[in-house]
């Protein structure tokens, strides 16, 4: 007798499903909500709502759409930056460009070499004539603004537009999924 009445409770659940146009749910490592919070409406343990929802994508019954962000661990945030710091002093303030080696043995960006309207040495001040005769081209790399150094790999770093937290290299993302009813 009470088999029965869970059965027909289950059947009464799945309608309930389709009360709704969408159900997002919200995943952040492996805790999930739901928007509506129907795993506490329909009394029913989130992980078998999840293959529920599933079940019913591949009946085509809903849609499932899923994005996946980086999320600040501290704040919740989702607005994070990402950042290019030099491998030597950590500094964020780095810029990309062209490495021009002089005869003379200075090594510099193309920035550097500009000079009014033409490329002149800013160690030597000999105005650059022909490439791989009396200057070569090495490719585009990272200058860091603080310390100088150049370098072709920056370290790359996640940070916290909202709390300032650093995130790493390698952030954990929030995942979110909507359920959209197909009719
Ligand atoms: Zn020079
Ligand atoms: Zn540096
Ligand atoms: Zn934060």
């Amino acid at each position: 007798m009470y088999r029965k009445t869970n059965e027909h409770t289950e059947i009464k659940d799945y309608s309930r499903i389709f009360e709704y146009d969408h159900i997002t749910l919200i995943d952040i490592d492996n805790i999930l909500f739901f928007d509506p919070p129907l795993d506490s409406i329909l009394k029913i343990d989130s992980r078998k709502l999840v293959s529920k929802l599933d079940s019913l994508v591949l009946s085509n019954l809903l849609k499932r759409e899923e994005v996946q962000k980086i999320y600040c661990n501290n704040c919740l945030s989702t607005d994070i930056r990402k950042e290019f710091l030099c491998p030597r002093c950590k500094s964020s303030r780095v810029y990309k460009d062209i490495i021009i080696i002089h005869m003379c043995g200075y090594r510099g960006t193309r920035k550097a070499y500009q000079y009014i309207n033409y490329l002149r040495c800013p160690k030597c001040k000999k105005e650059l004539r022909r490439e791989n005769d009396d200057y070569v081209v090495e490719g585009v790399k990272y200058k860091c603004i603080d310390c100088s150094k150049i370098f072709e790999e920056p370290i790359i770093n996640y940070k916290c537009n909202s709390c300032g937290n650093n995130l790493g290299e390698s952030p954990k993302k929030i995942k979110i999924i909507k359920y959209i009813r197909s009719l």
